[in-house]
């Protein structure tokens, strides 16, 4: 079938960039970049952004979330587009805020690879950095500035930078921004905005406080979501090894040494777990580097680097350092540690089969932390499968195991083996937790923060949140998987 071809009756022709009224400078670089189909968001949004609509955008990273925002805004742009030297002609028009210093530099390099055949100038502020450079830029004058709060307040006390002029707000991981407590700092900016503008928002969740802060920033909203929230995409392949608490690293390194992992992103969630990890892995003679708050900005660009390149095959990294890392074609994501908050491991999952490519996601998960799992499994509304490795199992499956192999197994139980064995006869599945969500590994937490209805369930310990978790459709049973025989199903 040529490209002249109609259709057959009934299919939808897939969606094309030249359709949704970008002008032939995007259009071009949109090619250069190769992308040929426009991706659902940026189906939705350009046309709305383009018409100069507000927009709360429910999309996450790796969905071509940046483009939708930055090519409509910059054909915005373009009739102020101008090559006069003087910086009075060139004032900020559009306000990029993120919540990383990553995530401000990839949006600022997408907006260059979009903007190349336009005159438009971007810049990139964030801290950690000196910024008297930043400065000197700002007073050149630029059209696009991308910042994360902290470092843009800087500069208006510096008076180095102002708003009069600008048009079009992007309040990009906008749920990121809040967990990071930067809404006091997002509030002091929107207060010297004009009034009269378009503003963007975009997040990967919208709890109530989200919208509370869209309904204060943004007028008559178009809501646009992508893939549902809180979707994990369908190419990717989730696993969780049971380990005791003591055998993380050394399973770890199994799989690092066993399975055709190639490179993967390690979820430390810590800053001090995530810089020993990557130390013991160094040891342990993997090339390993560690990306968290406390690096330097220069530091985690190196290790970002080295990481693309191919230098570097393990990164380890915590929630907040990896939010927005674009690496394309990640086949591997590790959970060294599950996150707290479920939403996490939705982002972390979101660095993994990207664009319809294939992905793993690997959990290793200790007993304290099953709870957290069944947390996760109501969110993106399935159950993992767990694989048992012999050796690493935790307490529970070892005794099991070491049951299975004495030579009085298939007598009677002895009185004191009977509430053993009653208790394991009796347990839904071998993971410890039960029905209600109560975690037999665990010592006893009262529920009191659930039982203060003061506190909102998603904002409550986790512990404390009732978990609903329906029963295992499929019990998994451990002596199959002790001997080796459960498969390697994909879920
Ligand atoms: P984002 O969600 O904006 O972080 O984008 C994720 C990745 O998708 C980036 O590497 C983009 O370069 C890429 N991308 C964006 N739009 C498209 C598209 N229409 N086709 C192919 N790749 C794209």
């Amino acid at each position: 079938m040529n490209s002249h071809t109609n259709p057959p009756a009934g299919e939808t022709p897939p969606p094309v960039f030249t359709a949704l009224g970008l002008v032939p400078e995007l259009l071009q670089a949109v090619a250069d970049a190769g992308y040929t189909t426009p991706t659902p968001i940026q189906v939705q949004a350009i046309p709305l952004v383009l018409a100069g609509q507000d927009i709360m955008g429910g999309a996450q990273t790796g969905t071509g979330k940046t483009a939708a925002f930055t090519l409509p805004i910059l054909q915005r742009l373009l009739p102020f587009a101008n090559s006069s030297p003087s910086p009075a002609r060139h004032p900020v028009r559009a306000l990029v805020l993120t919540p990383t210093r990553e995530l401000a530099l990839q949006v600022f390099e997408s907006i260059r690879t979009y903007a190349k055949y336009t005159p438009l100038r971007a810049m990139c502020a964030f801290g950690g950095v000196d910024i008297k450079p930043q400065t000197a830029e700002l007073r050149q004058g630029v059209e696009i500035l991308v910042a994360t709060p902290g470092r843009l307040l800087d500069h208006v006390e510096q008076k180095s930078v102002h708003f009069n002029e600008v048009m079009a707000l992007v309040l990009d991981e906008a749920d990121r921004m809040l967990d990071m407590g930067f809404i006091p700092d997002i509030k002091r900016i929107m207060n010297l905005l004009p009034q009269k503008r378009q503003s963007l928002l975009f997040s990967a969740t919208f709890s109530e406080e989200i919208k509370r802060l869209a309904d204060s920033i943004l007028q008559a909203p178009v809501l646009i979501e992508v893939a549902r929230r809180n979707q994990v995409s369908e190419t990717v392949t989730h696993r969780v090894y049971p380990v005791a608490e003591g055998k993380k690293r050394q399973l770890l390194i199994h799989l690092l040494e066993t399975d055709e992992i190639r490179q993967c992103i390690v979820f430390t969630r810590t800053r001090q777990d995530c810089a020993r990890l990557a130390r013991e892995l160094e040891r342990a003679r993997f090339s390993a580097n560690a990306i968290h708050g406390d690096k330097t900005q220069s530091e985690r660009l190196k290790a970002l680097d080295s990481f693309k390149s191919g230098e570097t095959r393990v990164l380890v990294a915590t929630d907040v350092a990896a939010r927005g890392l674009d690496i394309e074609d990640l086949p591997y994501v590790i959970n060294y540690e599950l996150p707290h908050v479920p939403e996490d491991y939705v982002h972390r999952i979101g660095r993994t089969g990207r664009a319809g490519r294939s992905g793993q996601a690997i959990s290793l998960v200790s007993p304290p932390e099953f709870l957290y799992l069944a947390e996760i499994e109501k969110l993106i509304k399935f159950r993992i499968e767990q694989v048992m490795l012999p050796g690493f199992t935790p307490e529970y499956e070892t005794a099991l195991q070491e049951r299975s192999k004495r030579p009085d197994r298939g007598k009677r139980p002895a009185r004191a083996d009977k509430a053993a064995h009653t208790e394991r006869v009796k347990r839904p599945d071998k993971n410890m937790i039960a029905a209600d969500g109560f975690d037999f590994s665990k010592p006893y937490i009262p529920k009191l923060a659930a039982a203060d209805e003061s506190i909102p369930s998603e904002n409550a310990p986790a512990f404390a949140r009732p978990t609903g978790h329906p029963p295992l459709k499929k019990p998994i049973r451990p002596v199959a998987a002790l001997l080796g025989g459960l498969g390697r199903k994909t879920r």
